[in-house]
């Protein structure tokens, strides 16, 4: 990178870092725009690429000048140019977060090193985060919609982990192409195994499919991407996050006396994605502050060694909670058809699914 930049003025590199921003934030919302398409065909198992988008509700083929990202959907006001039937909010709002994600990718993997301030700056591994970032946007949203988690970014990110890992030891701090992979098939082991440990013992504990295997395959990327301390932490911070939603929907069920469909229970996905997207770009932080701690004395060397423990529990906390949330729905969903057999309730998925969908 710095090769690159021998003989420009430091005006001339302001310059160049301000168009490269503004073209890594368009491509980031039209990737997005393009993730919108996968997010809504590949579960119904439509191909991404044809027909090209269309309304949902009069059929016609939507312009390109209707289709500029985010910018659109404002200029016709959430509606449809042709019969204005409303858009969902959700489109440009992927879009812009993806074009965000797209941007601190950038900012923290490149960036800085056209300004040289950032001696960690890796720009080879740029591409690497944002097809990350892109599939975990994809994941998230079918599993929220479909409790589905996709396969082919599960295993097909797994060998493509373990290859960058090779070709890319510093993804790992390691030098040698030898390291980085270990790491990376380390990690996607110890991925695997916490996975599946935490899937068995569900079904056995609480006799319910209550963590999917998709899950289990989910956590094998990110140990294959992070190694398998980044995968414990990220585990600790889903299961947190996945406590609050689970609490949240306990609320939620509790003030809608449980007879509205769905959202009773929360599928573990988002929880896991978001945890994984906040351990890219914080993870640095995060271990600092704990390093902090631990040189104030505030935290023993060996509490590091326990950290296991914590998972878990909360974990099972958590596992519980929302298993108490599906049994007392299921049981109103069976009183409400004793009682009326006239009430449509639908019941409850309660699991993440593996999806063997074909190739698109
Ligand atoms: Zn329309």
């Amino acid at each position: 990178m710095a090769e690159f930049l021998i003989g420009l003025s430091e005006e001339d590199a302001t310059f160049l870092a301000r168009i490269a921003l503004a073209f890594v934030v368009c491509l980031g919302a039209i990737i997005g725009s393009f993730l919108n398409v996968c997010i809504y065909r590949i579960p119904l198992e439509q191909s991404v690429s044809r027909p090209r988008s269309h309304c949902f509700s009069c059929g016609k083929t939507i312009r390109w000048y209707h289709n500029i990202p985010v910018l659109a959907w404002f200029f016709l006001r959430g509606k449809c140019a042709y019969c204005k039937a409303p858009v969902s909010f959700r489109y440009p709002a992927i879009e812009a977060i993806t074009a965000m994600l797209f941007l601190m990718v950038f900012q923290m993997w490149g960036n800085p090193a056209i300004f040289g301030l950032n001696p960690l700056s890796i720009p080879e591994l740029i591409p690497i985060y944002w097809l990350f970032v892109a599939s975990t946007v994809v994941n998230i949203m079918i599993d929220i919609d479909h409790r589905i988690l996709l396969d082919r970014i599960s295993l097909g990110g797994t060998v493509l982990a373990l290859a960058a890992a090779a070709a890319f030891p510093a993804m790992h701090g390691e030098l040698s192409w030898w390291h980085g992979l270990c790491d990376a098939m380390g990690g996607a082991a110890v991925g695997f195994g916490i996975g599946f440990a935490i899937a068995f013992l569900g079904e056995r504990i609480f006799l319910q499919d209550a963590f999917g295997f998709g899950d289990v395959k989910w956590m094998m990327l990110f140990g294959a991407l992070f190694g398998w301390n980044g995968l414990l932490w990220i585990l600790l911070m889903a299961s947190f996050l996945g406590l609050i939603m689970g609490v949240g929907a306990l609320i939620y069920n509790r003030i809608k006396h449980l007879s509205e469909e769905g959202a009773v229970a929360i599928p573990f996905g988002p929880a896991l994605g978001v945890a994984a997207l906040i351990w890219l770009f914080w993870s640095r932080r995060l271990l600092d502050g704990f390093a902090w701690l631990r040189e104030q004395a505030l935290l023993h060397e060996t509490a590091m060694l326990y950290g296991l423990i914590p998972v878990l529990l909360v974990m099972m906390v958590w596992l519980s909670i929302r298993i108490v949330a599906i049994r007392r729905y299921n049981r109103a969903l069976a009183e409400a058809e004793a009682a009326e057999g006239e009430v449509e309730l639908t019941p409850v998925a309660d699991e993440t699914q593996d999806q063997e969908a074909p190739h698109a």
